[in-house]
């Protein structure tokens, strides 16, 4: 569903992580550790694909007639095309599941191209769809460290710390061991 344009960036956040609660639970049932998000992608209807997208692109959603093409650029480390791939996931269901024919949307390296809010939308719903809620707390329980969780998960470690951060403000999450 399309943000409502009158949400706090907490509430935007909180819509992300519970919308990507909702496609774990619909669409990586198994709940395992480096969830596969090409796999959830193609399960939402996407085709997924890599392809240079020069410079300033890294990721492009693009409606066609008979579906969503979601492409992550080639350039990248894999944990960076995940991340891109989670990303997009995170675009196309604050779509509503849905781009319209000819659209594009595309994610620049650089600008403020498109609301805030959208973004961090996305960048939420991508940390919580690779770094699932009860797996990375028992991993973190288990005294993994950042650099341990990111390995296991397939993540950048900024989104172990970001995730970590995020349930600690919640109340979820202890402190990582120093
Ligand atoms: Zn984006």
């Amino acid at each position: 569903m399309p943000l409502p344009p009158d949400l706090t960036i907490d509430e935007i956040r909180a819509t992300a992580r519970r919308d990507a609660d909702r496609i774990l639970h619909d669409h990586w049932p198994s709940r395992t550790t480096s969830v596969d998000p090409r796999a959830i992608a193609h399960a939402l209807g996407a085709r997924v694909r890599t392809a240079p997208l020069g410079e300033h692109a890294w990721g492009m959603l693009v409606g066609q007639a008979d579906g969503v093409d979601l492409v992550v650029d080639d350039h990248g480390s894999e944990l960076r095309s995940r991340f891109a791939c989670a990303h997009k996931i995170g675009h196309l269901v604050e779509r509503g599941g849905a781009i319209s024919p000819q659209e594009a949307l595309t994610d620049m390296r650089s600008a403020h191209h498109r609301t805030r809010a959208e973004e961090t939308y996305a960048n939420e719903f991508a940390v919580a769809l690779l770094l699932p809620e009860s797996p990375f707390l028992a991993a973190r329980a288990n005294g993994d460290d950042d650099v341990a969780i990111a390995r296991r998960f397939l993540v950048p470690p900024v989104a172990v710390r970001w995730r970590g951060m995020h349930l600690r403000r919640e109340g979820k999450a202890a402190r990582p061991a120093a």
